[in-house]
């Protein structure tokens, strides 16, 4: 059973792109640089959860996700490595040709079972274990306490507290409540939100914080950039010249919206003279269907 991977992998890196004044430092936290498999957040959150299952008795993961999802993708690597069977319950009828995540997620061994779009949208009603006995159940995306409180461990391989701000790309927030749940308390957290109108994200993430004393947080709602994967030619080309200037791979669902989201918010002066900003890179790079890089 192989449950840990080298966190000496995430690196570090100073980022000096051209639209960053020089009186603002930037630094990306290379989660990405994780694993070739589980890269990114989504081991941090899975990684109390398989524990849990493990010590539970539990002979199978059963999680649920999208056609491009990085949680699915992530989940069959992390069982695949731990030893433990695993399903998929994907959204929408089995399509002629699976996607590419889909593809290498049943080439690791987890099982797909592909479910009605009414069916996935009732998913946290149903009762899996009636299905199958043996499993635990991980939410979409990996968002319970036990994931939060592996996003605590984020922070552990900066160990720098004179970074004043740090920013995160946020779909359910559950990596957001981590980083806020381990930041210094003079530090200032900024979710970038990838979803258009998820007004309930503030709601959700509080429930999953500790009570107060936190470090300030708030969530950007403006950078969503058309909705959840919505994809500009904007946004490719960002990530091409980012890529071209400082060698960061990004996502085209979360990190891109990020970055170019604090790309804006710089020269909208919304990041003060001075600061030191830690970005953090969540991974996601499986998701890029299509080279976007070049
Ligand atoms: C899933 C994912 C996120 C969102 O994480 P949440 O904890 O759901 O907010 C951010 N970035 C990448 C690359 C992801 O795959």
């Amino acid at each position: 059973m192989q449950l840990d991977l080298d966190y000496n992998n995430i690196v570090l890196q100073t980022i000096s792109p051209s639209w960053l004044p020089d009186n603002i430092q930037a630094a990306v936290l290379r989660l990405d640089l994780l694993h070739p498999e589980v890269s990114g957040n989504k081991w941090f959150k899975l990684r109390y959860n398989l524990e849990a299952a493990l010590a539970q008795g539990k002979t199978r993961i059963l999680t649920f996700g999208g056609a491009y999802s990085n949680h699915i993708a992530a989940t069959a690597a992390a069982c695949q490595l731990a030893g433990i069977a695993c399903t998929g319950v994907i959204r929408g009828e089995r399509p002629l040709v699976l996607s590419h995540t889909l593809r290498d997620a049943s080439a690791k061994g987890m099982e797909l079972l592909f479910v009605s779009r009414e069916a996935y949208r009732n998913k946290n009603e149903t009762d899996w274990n009636a299905l199958y006995p043996d499993a635990y159940v991980v939410p979409e995306g990996g968002n319970n306490a036990l994931g939060a409180k592996g996003c605590e461990e984020i922070l552990s391989s900066v160990n720098d507290p004179s970074f004043t701000h740090i920013a995160c790309a946020v779909g359910t927030g559950t990596t957001l409540a981590g980083l806020i749940s381990s930041a210094d308390h003079q530090q200032e957290i900024r979710g970038y939100v990838v979803l258009k109108g998820a007004s309930y994200l503030e709601h959700e993430i509080l429930s999953l914080l500790p009570p107060e004393p936190l470090p300030h947080w708030q969530l950007i709602h403006q950078h969503h950039g058309g909705g959840y994967a919505k994809v500009t030619l904007t946004l490719m080309e960002f990530i091409r010249q980012f890529y071209e200037e400082t060698n960061v791979p990004l996502d085209i669902v979360y990190t891109g919206k990020l970055i170019m989201g604090f790309r804006q918010d710089v020269l909208d002066g919304m990041y003060p003279a001075g600061s030191k900003v830690l970005l953090i890179h969540t991974g996601g790079l499986q998701g890029n269907s299509t080279n976007v890089l070049t």
